[in-house]
C-alpha cells in the first residue's frame, strides 16, 4: 500500500463534480399499488372513450371479439386471449389506424339455463328466462372489471350482448334471411329420449349405468338376385348374420352396414350358410358352440349392390351400405342400421339417402304407422319380446342370450334411454352449393399460423349437417307455429318480422306471452285447412347466436365494420365460432365476416396436461398477476408461440421476470442519465452527434422498424425475444457500457455528455412506445417519468418514426460500421480478460491496447469507411478516441504492423494489451501521463477549472 494520499477525501470531492443517476422511477415495481391506480386514472382519463374515437377518419382495423360464456369468473384462457387482443389492437393504433373494439359476450344456452332452473321453483319460460337474464348480467360486470384489469382497452361501457333485445332481434332477422333465401328445413333427426320425461337430452345429461339386455344373433337373407350376384346358390339359404341388443329396432331397420376392405366368411352353420366378419368366426364358433367350416371367404367390397330380406317382414328389401366404423372386435361385423333409433345409425342414413324412419311416440310406444300392424300401440319394452317370437317364427333367430352392458340413462329419473327420431330444423349445407363456396372463401382468408387453414377447411369440409334447433328455453325462439291436427309448420317471413319485432322491445320472453292470433289473425293450416297451432317451442343453437355478430355488429356499425380485419381466438373454435361466422356470413352477406383469421393453443400446466377443473391443474390469472404483476402476466402472454400449447412452467415463469426485469432496468438506466435533460432544449440534432452515438441510434432505429412489422404480422415472441436481446446485447452490454463515462465525467451540458443524452432520450422514447402494447403499465409508469410536457396516455400516442433517419444516404453503411464495432470490441474485450484474469489489470481502464487492422480483415471495407467518417488521415487521434471508448480502456494505439502482436478471434484483427502508462486520474479513473500533484487528466483538469472558473467570477 505505497499511497500515502487520503484517497477518500479527495475523490469525494470530485464525486460531486459527476454527473451521478438520479431518477424517481423505482427499480422494482410496486404493481399492486400502482395498477390499480393507474386504471382508476385511465377511467377518469377517458383513456376507454378517446381509445375508440383516436385516428377517427383513418383507416380502420377491426378485430371482431368473439364473447366469451358469461357464466364464472375469468381463467386463464380468457386472460390470455383478450390480451393477445389488446396486444394487437394497441399496436395497431400505436401505428396509426383507427381502431374501435367491442366487446361482447355470448349469454344464452345451456349451462346459464341448468344453473338457474336449480335454484328455482317456478320452472315457468318467463322466470326462467328472467332469472338467466339476471345470472348472466352479474357474471358480464364481474368478468369486465376482471378484464379491465388486466390492462384491457376495450369499449367497456358499450359491449355487445347476445341477450340485449336488440341483438336478439337480428339473431331472428339473421335467421328470417336464411329463411327466406331456403337454407333453412325441417327435417328428422334422431335423438337421445327418455320416455318417461318424454325429452331429448343433452350429452351432459345423459348417464351411464350397467343394465340387462337380450343379446340376439338373426340373419337377412340374401334376395335370389343378389345370390345370383355372387354366384350362390339361393337354395342353400344364404344370409347374413347379424347382432343387436335392441330387438325392439329390428322393425326399424333400413339396412345392413359392413366394414370396406375387409374380409368376411361365408361358414356353413346347420343347414344354412351365414356370412359373417372373417376375424369373428372363432369367437362365433365358441359362442354357438358349434364346429364351423369356413366355404369361402369373400372380400367385403363383392357385397356392393347386394340387397337382403328383412328377418320377419316379408315385404321389406334392404341395402347393404360400408362404413369405416363397422368393428370387428364384437358380433358378427354386420351391423343393424336403425337410422330413427341411434345417433350412428342416423348419421349414416343422412349420408347414405336412406330413410330416417321412427314410428315411435314421445312415451316410448310404437305408432299407427310401424309395420308389422300388431306391434301399433306397444311399449318399446313389450316390442323387445314381440321381436324375438317373431324371429322364432320366421326361423331366422339364431342365437338368443343376456348381455351385461353399460347403457345411457336420462340423469333426472334413471330410466333407461332410448334414441328416437323427432322433427328439427337444419340449416341446408348444400343449398346454393353453400359448403362449396365456403371451402373456396376460405382460400382467400389469411391464417396465423399458416396451417390453419386447412384446419379449417377440413371442419367445413367433413361437416354433414347444421341442426339447429334445441329443445331448450334461455335461446332464441324459433318462431313456428304446429298445426296441431298434421304437425304442419307454419314458418314465413311476415311472422318471423312480426316475432323479431317484438322481441326488440320486450326480449326473447315476448314469444312466450303472445297471442297466437297477434301474430297470424285466424289464419289456417295450409296443408289440412285446421285452425289449432300452437307455439313451436324449439330455440336456436347458441352458435347461430354468436355467429350472427358479423350481421348484428359489424354490419350494422355505422360506417359498416363488415368484414372484420381479424378473428382471434383458440384454435377450437374452428368447429364452433369460426365456422357458424363463416356460414352465415356466407349465406347472409355473401362473403367472408373475416379477413384474416389468428388462433392460439390452450392453457396447459408444465406437464402438457390441458388446464381443468377436474384435474385441478388450473392456474388462476390472479396468481400470475400476484407473482409477476400485471405487466409481468401480459409479457407471458407475448411469450407464447401461437403455434403451440399455452404453457405455464416454473422456467417461462422465471424467464419472464428476467426479461421483464431486463427491460425495466435498460429504461431506467435511460432516465437516471436524463434528470437534466430538456428535450425541447438541449437535443443535438442527428447530424451532429457523436459518431458513435449516431452509429447506436441509426442501428436502434433499424431494430424499431423491425419490432413495428413483428406487431403487424402478430408475431409477438419475435418482439419479445428481439426486445429482451436487445436490452442485453445492444444496450446494456455495449452502448451504456461505453457511455457511461461520458455521461458521468463529462461537463454536464457539455456536447459530449448531451451527445450521448439525445441518443439515450430517443431510444427511450422509442422503446416506451414500442413496449407500450405489451407492457402497458410499464410504459405508462415511464412516459410520465420522461415526458415533461404531458401528452395524454401513451396508448393514444403513435409508435417513433425514424423514417427521417432511416432514409438517409449512409444508414446502411453505418449499421455495417456499428456491427463491425461490436464484432472488434468483442475480440479485444477476450484479450483483456485474459490479462485480468493473469492478474495484469484490475480494470479495463488500466489498459492500453494496440492494434493493427490488416488488409485481409473480413470487414476491411467498413473499417476504411470508418476511418473516413473519423476525417483519421487529417486527425488519427479522433479514430483511437473513439476505440479507446468503444474498449473503455485508457489508451489506444494504432500501427500498422501486426509485428509483436497476438491474434484475436478476427482474421486479420492483432492487438496487444498492456498496462496502461501513467497515474489514474482521481476523478475519472483513467491512466495518463501527469507531472502534476493532483494527477488530475487532461480532460478532468479542463472540466473542473470550467466548474470553478464561473464559482470565482461570482466571488469577485
Ligand atoms: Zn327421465
Ligand atoms: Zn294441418
Ligand atoms: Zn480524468
Amino acid at each position: 500500500m505505497a499511497e500515502p494520499r487520503d484517497e477518500t477525501t479527495v475523490s469525494l470531492s470530485y464525486k460531486e463534480t459527476l454527473n451521478l443517476p438520479v431518477t424517481n422511477f423505482p427499480m422494482r415495481p410496486n404493481a399492486k399499488v400502482d395498477d390499480p391506480l393507474l386504471i382508476e386514472r385511465w377511467k377518469r382519463e377517458g383513456l376507454y372513450e378517446r381509445a375508440m374515437e383516436h385516428n377517427k377518419g383513418k383507416a380502420p382495423y377491426i378485430l371482431h371479439d368473439g364473447p366469451p360464456y358469461a357464466n364464472g369468473h375469468i381463467h386463464l384462457g380468457h386472460a390470455y386471449n383478450k390480451i393477445l387482443k389488446d396486444i394487437i389492437t394497441k399496436a395497431y393504433r400505436m401505428a396509426g389506424y383507427h381502431v374501435p373494439v367491442t366487446p361482447g359476450w355470448d349469454c344464452h344456452g345451456l349451462p346459464i339455463e341448468l344453473k338457474v332452473v336449480k335454484e328455482l321453483t317456478d320452472h315457468n319460460p318467463v322466470t326462467i328466462k328472467r332469472a338467466c337474464r339476471l345470472s348472466a348480467q352479474k357474471w358480464i360486470e364481474v368478468q369486465r372489471e376482471e378484464f379491465r384489469r388486466l390492462g384491457i382497452i376495450m369499449d367497456w361501457e358499450h359491449p355487445y350482448l347476445t341477450m340485449s333485445f336488440d341483438y336478439e332481434a337480428a339473431t331472428l332477422r339473421a335467421f328470417g334471411i336464411c329463411h327466406e333465401r331456403g337454407f333453412i328445413k325441417r327435417n328428422y333427426k334422431t335423438v337421445a329420449w327418455c320416455t318417461s320425461c318424454e325429452t331429448t337430452l343433452a350429452s351432459a345429461e345423459i348417464e351411464y349405468a350397467d343394465r340387462k339386455d337380450p343379446s340376439i344373433y338373426c340373419v337377412f337373407p340374401l334376395t335370389a338376385a343378389s345370390c345370383q350376384q355372387l354366384g350362390l346358390s339361393p337354395e342353400d339359404k344364404i344370409g347374413f348374420l347379424v347382432w343387436t341388443t335392441t330387438p325392439w329396432t329390428l322393425p326399424l331397420n333400413r339396412a345392413v352396414a359392413l366394414k370396406p376392405q375387409t374380409d368376411y366368411a361365408l361358414v356353413r352353420l346347420d343347414d344354412r350358410l351365414v356370412i359373417v366378419g372373417d376375424a369373428l368366426v372363432p369367437a362365433l364358433s365358441a359362442l354357438l358352440k358349434k364346429e364351423l367350416t369356413i366355404v369361402a371367404t369373400i372380400p367385403s367390397d363383392r357385397f356392393a349392390g347386394v340387397t337382403l330380406h328383412h328377418p320377419f317382414i316379408a315385404a321389406q328389401t334392404l341395402p347393404i351400405i360400408f362404413d369405416e366404423s363397422v368393428g370387428t372386435d364384437e358380433g358378427t361385423a354386420c351391423v343393424h342400421i336403425a337410422p330413427g333409433c341411434g345417433p350412428i345409425d342416423y348419421e349414416l342414413a343422412v349420408r347414405n339417402g336412406i330413410e330416417v324412419y321412427s314410428p315411435i311416440s314421445s312415451t316410448g310406444r310404437y305408432t299407427q304407422e310401424i309395420l308389422p300392424t300388431e306391434l301399433a300401440g306397444l311399449s318399446v319394452v313389450e316390442g323387445q319380446g314381440w321381436v324375438i317370437r317373431a324371429l322364432e317364427a320366421a326361423g331366422t333367430l339364431i342365437h338368443k342370450g343376456v348381455i351385461q352392458h353399460s347403457y345411457p340413462h336420462c340423469w333426472r329419473c334413471h330410466n333407461g334411454l332410448i334414441f328416437r327420431a323427432t322433427k328439427q330444423w337444419f340449416f341446408d349445407l348444400q343449398h346454393r352449393n353453400l359448403q362449396d363456396a365456403t371451402l373456396s372463401a376460405i382460400d382467400q382468408i389469411t391464417f396465423i399460423p399458416p396451417h390453419g387453414k386447412q384446419s379449417l377447411h377440413a371442419t367445413v369440409a367433413h361437416r354433414w349437417e347444421w341442426c339447429l334447433s334445441r329443445q331448450r328455453i334461455w335461446g332464441i325462439p324459433i318462431p313456428a307455429l304446429l298445426c296441431q291436427q298434421c304437425d304442419y309448420a307454419l314458418l314465413d317471413d311476415q311472422l318471423i318480422e312480426r316475432v323479431a319485432a317484438g322481441i326488440a322491445e320486450s326480449g326473447v320472453e315476448f314469444w312466450d306471452t303472445v297471442a297466437i292470433t297477434t301474430l297470424i289473425g285466424d289464419k289456417r293450416c295450409p296443408h289440412c285447412a285446421a285452425a289449432t297451432w300452437i307455439k313451436g317451442t324449439d330455440i336456436l343453437d347458441v352458435w347461430f347466436d354468436s355467429g350472427i355478430s358479423h350481421y348484428a355488429v359489424l354490419a350494422t356499425s355505422k360506417p359498416s365494420h363488415f368484414p372484420a380485419d381479424i378473428y382471434l381466438e383458440g384454435s377450437d373454435q374452428y368447429r364452433g365460432w369460426f365456422q357458424s361466422s363463416l356460414l352465415t356470413s356466407m349465406a347472409i352477406e355473401g362473403a367472408p365476416a373475416m379477413r384474416s383469421i389468428m388462433t392460439h393453443g390452450f392453457t396447459v400446466d408444465d406437464k402438457g396436461r390441458k388446464m381443468s377443473k377436474s384435474l385441478g391443474n388450473g392456474v388462476e390469472p390472479q396468481t400470475l398477476i400476484d407473482r409477476l404483476g400485471t405487466d409481468g402476466l401480459r409479457l407471458w402472454v407475448s411469450t407464447i408461440s401461437n403455434e403451440g400449447d399455452v404453457v405455464v412452467s416454473e422456467t417461462l415463469l422465471k424467464n419472464v421476470e428476467q426479461v421483464y426485469r431486463k427491460i425495466r432496468n435498460s429504461c431506467r438506466f435511460m432516465l437516471q442519465n436524463l434528470f437534466d435533460f430538456d428535450a425541447s432544449k438541449d437535443m443535438v440534432a442527428t447530424e451532429q452527434l457523436l459518431l458513435f452515438d449516431r452509429y447506436a441510434l441509426v442501428n436502434f432505429a433499424a431494430f424499431h422498424e423491425r419490432m413495428r412489422a413483428a406487431y403487424k404480422n402478430g408475431d409477438f415472441t419475435l418482439v419479445f425475444h428481439s426486445i429482451a436481446d436487445y436490452c442485453t446485447t445492444e444496450l446494456s452490454a455495449l452502448y451504456f457500457d461505453v457511455v457511461k463515462d461520458r455521461l458521468y465525467v463529462e461537463v454536464a451540458d457539455g456536447f459530449e455528455r448531451r451527445s450521448a443524452q439525445t441518443v439515450l432520450w430517443l431510444m427511450l422514447d422509442g422503446m416506451t412506445r414500442l413496449i407500450a402494447p405489451i407492457l402497458s403499465f410499464t410504459a405508462e409508469q415511464i412516459a410520465d417519468s420522461y415526458q415533461h410536457s404531458w401528452q395524454g396516455s401513451i396508448h393514444l400516442q403513435p409508435f417513433a418514426s425514424y423514417a427521417a433517419l432511416l432514409a438517409e444516404p449512409h444508414t446502411n453503411e453505418d449499421q455495417a460500421i456499428w456491427a463491425m464495432l461490436r464484432s472488434i470490441r468483442d475480440a479485444l474485450m477476450k484479450l483483456l480478460e485474459e490479462q485480468r484474469a493473469a492478474g495484469t489489470i484490475k480494470h479495463s481502464l488500466e489498459a492500453a491496447i494496440t492494434l493493427s487492422i490488416g488488409s485481409d480483415y473480413a470487414q476491411f471495407h467498413d473499417w476504411s469507411l470508418l476511418k473516413k467518417a473519423c476525417g483519421a488521415e487529417k486527425s488519427p487521434d479522433k479514430l483511437s478516441a473513439l476505440l479507446q471508448e468503444l474498449c473503455v480502456v485508457s489508451q489506444v494505439t494504432l500501427v500498422s504492423s501486426a509485428e509483436g502482436l497476438q491474434a484475436t478471434e478476427l482474421t486479420g484483427v492483432t492487438a496487444r494489451v498492456s498496462v496502461a502508462p501513467g497515474v489514474k486520474c482521481p476523478r475519472c479513473w483513467r491512466w495518463q501521463e501527469s507531472t502534476a500533484a493532483d494527477g488530475l487528466c487532461d480532460r478532468c483538469r479542463k472540466i473542473m477549472t470550467s466548474l470553478s472558473a464561473p464559482q470565482e467570477r461570482s466571488e469577485l
